[in-house]
């Protein structure tokens, strides 16, 4: 021990953490950007685990490796829930179960796309391009037959665990949210951006299905589910009722902030560029007045990215004829 107080030194970025009520939180460590993307286990009473996300296709060793490291062997994965199908969620997806003979838990307007992932690939590559191999790699399709398609509502038993199965679009029409009877909310990115180390709530904004009113739907039903602690996949958990309660109806007045403050740049007239700039003025302002270090306002930054919050802000207005 250094004998330095907590809370004087940067978060550290262990692989493997125990978050007690039998969730393990396994790091990516994305691209560089540990505490950035996570994915967790969670043992299951008949054996086996499951698994909330797969991370990106690119992180997939790192997701084994941390599963060894936690005595959990890959194999032994009986199901992966994943909570929309965005690459940063569900790109591994294939690739894992591959390996096993596990099910996919998914939304039925997602499920179509990860038994044959090519269309997602190729709007993909449009956005990314070259530097798609190496940031979130292939996606490889799931088996129709090992796809379990939910809509929300289901309470699914999973190798006697009971999870039940929240719809909560807005960020992606094909969004769920997974709670487990201790009252842990799995929010996928339904409750926002909050990275460990800093009190700071970023929204997560992107095309091409934003959706402000659905959020707001969502959000009531994941407080009316009164979780005992919500664990977001990026990155980790928000503990205690009261502290969940206040994260999730923050969620809505920072997507209003920030969707609002782009309403008002389009409005003025201003181009993409001008918009991006608005976004980042607002995110380094707040990061700065929340006394973020550097390398973790860089974390924010890679996480909800400026550029897309625009397109998926100025899409979802423009859809709506309000912009
Ligand atoms: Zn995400």
């Amino acid at each position: 021990m250094s004998g330095v107080a907590p809370g004087a030194v940067p978060p550290d970025y262990p692989r493997v953490r125990d978050l007690g009520g039998g969730v393990l939180q396994i790091d990516t460590g994305h691209h560089g950007n540990p505490g950035t993307i996570a994915v967790y286990a969670v043992p299951l009473p008949a054996g086996g685990f499951a698994l909330v996300e797969s991370g990106p296709a690119s992180t997939r060793a790192a997701v084994e490796a941390g599963l060894e490291e936690a005595g959990l062997d890959p194999a032994d994965l009986r199901y992966l829930l994943v909570t929309h199908i965005h690459l940063d969620h569900a790109a591994a997806a294939g690739a894992l179960l591959a390996g096993s003979d596990a099910r996919l838990v998914v939304h039925e307007a997602g499920a179509a796309h990860m038994i044959d992932p090519s269309r997602l690939m190729a709007s993909a590559e449009r956005v990314y391009g070259d530097e798609l191999e190496g940031l979130w790699g292939r996606m490889q399709p799931v088996a129709a037959e090992r796809v379990r398609a939910v809509a929300g509502g289901e309470r699914l038993d999973l190798g006697g665990l009971t999870v039940e199965v929240i719809a909560t679009p807005g960020h992606a029409k094909h969004h769920v949210s997974y709670l487990l009877p201790d009252g842990t909310l799995f929010t996928g990115d339904s409750a926002g951006v909050r990275l460990q180390g800093a009190p700071v709530l970023r929204p997560a904004l992107p095309p091409p299905d934003l959706d402000l009113e659905a959020w707001e739907g969502s959000v009531a039903r994941m407080r009316a589910a009164g979780p005992e602690r919500l664990v977001l996949t990026h990155f980790g958990p928000v503990s205690g009722r009261d502290a969940a309660d206040a994260h999730l109806a923050a969620v809505l007045e920072r997507n209003r902030a920030w969707a609002e403050s782009v309403l008002a740049g389009l409005r003025a007239g201003e181009d993409d560029a001008a918009l991006v700039r608005r976004v980042q003025a607002l995110e380094d302002a707040e990061l700065a007045a929340a006394g973020v270090l550097p390398g973790l306002r860089q974390r924010y930054k890679v996480t909800s990215d400026a550029a897309m919050t625009v397109m998926g802000v100025k899409r979802y207005y423009t859809k709506r004829g309000v912009a």
